[in-house]
């Protein structure tokens, strides 16, 4: 074992600027709309985010300096280790080369952080005192808490109700970074206390949790809201790993052929895939897939649509791929998988050709993720366990075709705090859920009188 294993840069070598693929784009994306179809500006975002990520979220400028203090808060933990699974490809007895970027090594676990404090940071130099936030699983409210925290601003996180019950971990996680974390519905917004009198038992969702959260922001002196993917401007701050990525395959004189990122509201995933799309455009055959669970379809099986990113249909319309605002995926431990729609940027490269989608199931990624734990050590988050489990399957793929290619792994987290979905999967309790038709086509059916996204061009 004379290989080597771990890639690393120097804090000097982290990259000082985010990609921006809005620059490079083969047809703008369509603006987000009202329920009317008229296009929506800047000026109407501005009570929820501050105008600098408002810019941030439109700008065509294809590189953007990360401030100073950004990169000093992020060289915490970054550059981040891109590392060769040499333990795994020897138990798979496959010819390609496995690597993963690892995103665990943040403070709070996730690819999460990258966004959480250059938020915090835009936030701070605007004069926002307070951020308010949503979380499901509460890998985002840990990151923006923490960066809150470092940045020096106060901090609201509104937590699913089932999953506040249920993970209390995280909480505390939130509590230590001085951030405070109630559960919702709470009885401190209109909307929690009118979904509070109608059913005081409700588990909650992310959609009602997003609603409170703006809710407070838009009626709160000094405050913002935030959000922790989907929008263009987070998904830009995510290429600092597929930009680090690149510097380090350069390094060692590799390429990738297949690139892989898990697929939930699409940030970890572009992150990694939008500096490699660049190459793509360029003429370099490189496969990129998406991957996302069989019980939350987005984009292999949802269609192009204009829809709304929650329930009360609070958002602005997006067009990207959609189940429908209303879709209830099933509860997978992967929670971070669970949202109807899919980043506009990510839905749009679809469109065009530039990346592949796939689809697995839970069991299967239990299983990768599991061999993974013991070839590699680090045990996967549910979520980036989707992406093992693609990567697996094309390991296997090199092995039949008898080809060394090279295999890429975003892991976006580690599972520490999410074992006990490892404890009911040992335990024979997990099952694959595969969407049906007939939940998809009634969701759709709500959502057929929006508007149309413009036809694709070319
Ligand atoms: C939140 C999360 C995801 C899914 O979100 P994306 O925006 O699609 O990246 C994936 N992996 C981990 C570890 C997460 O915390």
């Amino acid at each position: 074992m004379s290989e080597q294993i771990k890639i690393v840069l120097t804090d000097d070598e982290m990259p000082k600027q985010w990609y921006n693929i809005q620059a490079d784009l083969p047809q703008p994306l369509p603006p987000p709309v009202t329920k009317d179809g008229t296009p929506i500006g800047p000026d109407a975002l501005a009570p929820v985010f501050p105008m600098n990520l408002i810019e941030q979220e439109v700008s065509t400028q294809r590189w953007i300096d990360i401030p100073e203090p950004v990169l000093d808060i992020l060289k915490i933990w970054r550059p981040s280790p891109l590392c060769r699974a040499l333990r795994l490809e020897k138990a798979l007895n496959t010819p390609a080369k496995i690597y993963y970027k690892n995103e665990g090594v943040s403070p709070a676990g996730s690819h999460k952080a990258n966004t959480a404090v250059p938020q915090a940071y835009y936030n701070k130099i605007f004069g926002i005192k307070r951020l308010t936030s949503e979380t499901g699983a509460g890998q985002w409210g840990s990151s923006i808490a923490m960066a809150c925290k470092l940045i020096g601003l106060e901090c609201k996180v509104y937590m699913v109700r089932i999953s506040f019950d249920q993970k209390p971990f995280r909480k505390m996680m939130m509590n230590t970074w001085g951030a405070e974390c109630i559960a919702s519905p709470s009885n401190q917004t209109n909307t929690g206390r009118q979904i509070l009198a109608q059913d005081p038992n409700t588990p909650g969702s992310l959609a009602i949790a997003i609603s409170e959260a703006i809710e407070d922001a838009v009626t709160s002196k000094d405050t913002r809201y935030c959000l922790g993917s989907v929008l263009n401007h987070v998904l830009m701050h995510q290429t600092i790993i597929g930009l680090e990525t690149k510097k380090q395959f350069a390094k060692i004189n590799v390429t990738p052929d297949v690139v892989i990122g898990c697929c939930g509201g699409g940030s970890n995933f572009a992150g990694m895939a939008f500096p490699f799309i660049s190459d793509k455009m360029n003429g370099k055959d490189i496969r990129i897939i998406g991957v996302e669970p069989e019980a939350c379809p987005t984009l292999t099986r949802g269609p192009y649509v204009y829809d709304s990113g929650d329930v009360a249909m609070m958002t602005p319309l997006l067009a990207m791929h959609s189940l429908g605002h209303a879709f209830v995926p099933e509860p997978i431990h992967a929670g971070g998988l669970r949202y109807h729609g899919m980043a506009p940027l990510v839905s749009h490269v679809l469109r065009y050709g530039l990346i592949e989608a796939t689809a697995v199931p839970q069991l299967e990624c239990y299983k990768s993720a599991v061999l993974f734990a013991q070839t590699e050590g680090f045990i996967p988050a549910p979520e980036t366990s989707h992406a093992i489990a693609q990567a697996i399957r094309e390991a296997n793929r090199a092995r039949e075709e008898g080809k060394e290619r090279v295999i890429l792994i975003n892991w976006s987290g580690h599972g520490l705090m999410d074992l006990s979905g490892y404890q009911a999967y040992f335990d024979g309790k997990l099952h694959d859920y595969a969407m049906a038709q007939a939940d998809l086509d009634l969701s759709l059916s709500k959502i057929k009188d929006l508007p149309k996204p413009p036809a694709k061009v070319g």
